[in-house]
């Protein structure tokens, strides 16, 4: 998503707001599609004294997998956008600035590049999920296991008692 700058570039106050949606159902991220829903991007950018800035948003639905239970689980994602925008780079050493191309800048882009690297490569439906039990493959969540009968505590006094007499 391509935006026009050039009413802001050069007047100071000048602001440009933007709310677009993206569809990224297509984007394959660790084997999954994690984004079926538009991934929505809004925010506003301003000319603050001669400084252009971009503040906003974008957030999607994510339909994941855990990494423990195998189940799939939905979670919102919103990520922060904040960057520094310029038309030429000054000084070299002002790192972190988007350059613009022309008056443009590809809001659709940097937002998408944004989202994408604050993805966790790691996903848990809770941070207690309990997983599954090894030995019989039960979601721990849910069930119980019944692979590994507990132990009476009344017996396990009792055979510690029968060892001591041995
Ligand atoms: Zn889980
Ligand atoms: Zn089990």
């Amino acid at each position: 998503m391509r935006f026009n700058l050039q009413a802001i570039i050069h007047v100071p106050g000048a602001t440009l707001p933007f709310d677009f949606t993206m569809d990224l159902s297509e984007v394959e991220f660790f084997g999954e599609h994690p984004v079926k829903k538009p991934l929505s991007v809004s925010g506003v950018v301003s000319n603050q004294a001669g400084v252009l800035t971009l503040e906003g948003e974008a957030t999607a639905e994510l339909e994941l997998t855990c990494d423990r239970c195998m189940k799939p689980f939905r979670r919102e994602k919103t990520v922060p956008l904040h960057f520094l925008l310029a038309q030429e780079l000054e000084d070299e050493e002002e790192g972190d600035i988007v350059l613009l191309d022309g008056d443009e800048l590809d809001i659709g882009e940097l937002a998408f590049s944004a989202y994408v690297l604050d993805l966790d490569t790691k996903n848990l439906c809770s941070e207690d999920c309990r997983g599954l039990c090894a030995g019989c493959g039960v979601n721990l969540n849910e069930e119980v296991c019944r692979c590994k009968p507990e132990v009476d505590p009344r017996w396990a006094a009792l055979s510690q008692l029968l060892d001591k007499t041995e």
